[in-house]
């Protein structure tokens, strides 16, 4: 792919308050359907090139945008997120459109219902411009394994967003709409969220309902917002946040809006850097940035806490074992005949063969790849061998971030080991897997993570934005969204 000087071309999306923006729309100031038709014409513009949408829905953001402002007309408050224009990974349902998982094997799939985060997104009075691309079932962290074509990063287009949420990464970074979604089975927020210079938070797992998110590891998925700025992912989640009786892992925690208490900075805040955070195997640019980010949260009296985290090591095969396992499970219902693609058999084929070959031409290559895997994990004479310690070893992850939150109040490091990184640049499967050595652990022990912006550095001579991950004990988000504006905001 060649790479055109999209920096120059196409303003990436400016920080600009949702909360005031929203504001002014319930007020009958500004016209939702006025940001619409604003957000569509960029898209019209540049996504041609970006390629962040596998579907744009016009029509329906239209017609939402002026049931909006009707209501606005006749007095009524259409909510919190009014005229808020969102985009949505495409593996969560709606009714409007596909939802395709950028697969093939789901390409003609029209959902019948909305996902439970779709419906609460609508009454607080969103708008949902399109679905986004993403890696073939969530799988992969470059958005290169779609079986509609790659996303391109808007900082530098021969460069790769970062997966599996490429696509909602790169329309938020794009200006493309205020906000989007994306799901976090081991990174699929933050990372291309770190790549593509914005805002990426996955919550606690059971924070936000799974209901109408296609399954991936049903332990370790989960939905959550990227944004441009930490309040402006805040207002999103507080949207979308809270127990859903349609998801029985959804959890019945208390769930204030944190939107409004995120600009209060902690009187004190304890930040542990782990050692194997500050690994040789960063870039130098993400070494540059964690330290730059370092000084400053020293700066503005943040203590900083040296700390341990040794498991970090065997994240990868630790979630290289329960993802594939769950999802060869998940995925077993794409049979050809109640879900998705359906192959023409030849005379004399079986039902197997109608299985067979239906899987076969439906699901591409790494997704066929995570099948076998978790297939074989599970199966009878190695499930004890990979399966179980899998399990064993996720118990001992969740131990060792438990004994590192007695000491301090959240984790720092880099997002990701890499800025983003050229297309084809990973071929070899662990390679890619190796991007996710920062985030799997979370999902594994179910805590909620968060990547901000650290800033800009050169990587191999270009200027890329790079990320930083804060992490935080289970349901603690409001800890979490505060130290993160303050750290934002000192690095501003
Ligand atoms: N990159 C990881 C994978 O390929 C994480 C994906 C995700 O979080 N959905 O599985």
């Amino acid at each position: 792919m060649s790479s055109c000087a999209l920096n120059a071309e196409l303003p990436v999306a400016s920080p600009e308050d949702l909360a005031t923006i929203c504001a002014s729309v319930r007020s009958g100031a500004t016209p939702a359907a006025v940001r619409v038709e604003a957000f569509l014409a960029r898209i019209a513009q540049h996504d041609g090139v970006i390629h962040a949408f596998n579907e744009v829905h016009a029509d329906a953001a239209r017609a939402r945008a002026r049931a909006i402002d009707k209501m606005v007309a006749s007095g009524r408050d259409p909510g919190s997120l009014a005229g808020c224009v969102i985009a949505m990974k495409d593996n969560i349902v709606m009714r409007e459109g596909h939802t395709t998982c950028s697969s093939k094997m789901l390409a003609n799939y029209r959902s019948p219902f909305d996902a439970t985060a779709v419906e609460m997104l609508y009454e607080a009075g969103a708008i949902v411009i399109g679905k986004t691309n993403l890696d073939e079932f969530a799988m992969g962290s470059s958005t290169e394994n779609s079986a509609f074509g790659a996303t391109r990063n808007p900082w530098d287009s021969s460069r790769v967003p970062g997966g599996s949420s490429g696509g909602s990464a790169a329309a938020v970074a794009a200006g493309f709409c205020d906000a989007a979604l994306g799901s976090d089975t081991g990174g699929s927020i933050r990372q291309p969220a770190a790549l593509c210079g914005c805002v990426g938070f996955k919550p606690t797992y059971g924070r936000i309902s799974r209901y109408g998110l296609v399954a991936f590891g049903s332990s370790l998925d989960q939905i959550g917002p990227f944004a441009t700025t930490v309040r402006n992912a805040a207002l999103v989640y507080d949207a979308i946040v809270g127990s859903d009786a349609r998801d029985s892992t959804s959890a019945d925690a208390p769930c204030e809006p944190l939107a409004p208490l995120v600009d209060r900075p902690l009187a004190s805040l304890r930040i542990g850097v782990p050692r194997e955070y500050r690994s040789e195997a960063n870039s130098p640019a993400v070494a540059q940035v964690l330290e730059r980010a370092i000084s400053a949260a020293r700066a503005i009296g943040a203590e900083i806490i040296d700390i341990e985290l040794p498991l970090t090591d065997i994240g990868i095969s630790t979630y290289y074992v329960i993802a594939p396992a769950e999802a060869s499970s998940n995925l077993a219902r794409y049979d050809g005949i109640r879900y998705g693609h359906r192959a023409k058999l030849s005379p004399g084929d079986d039902l197997e063969d109608l299985y067979s070959k239906s899987r076969a031409e439906g699901f591409g290559p790494e997704v066929q790849r995570r099948i076998m895997l978790g297939t074989y994990v599970l199966s009878s004479g190695y499930y004890d061998a990979y399966y179980k310690r899998a399990l064993q070893a996720r118990r001992l992850i969740k131990e060792e971030f438990d004994r590192a939150f007695a000491s301090c109040d959240v984790v720092l490091g880099p997002t990701s080991p890499v800025a983003a990184f050229p297309f084809g640049g990973k071929t070899d499967p662990l390679s890619m897997y190796l991007c996710d050595v920062y985030t799997v652990n979370t999902n594994i022990a179910g805590i909620p993570g968060i990547s901000i912006n650290g800033g800009f550095a050169d990587e191999a001579g270009t200027r890329l934005p790079v990320g930083l991950q804060l992490q935080a004990p289970a349901f603690a988000e409001e800890t979490l969204l505060r130290a993160a504006r303050m750290l934002e905001i000192a690095l501003a």
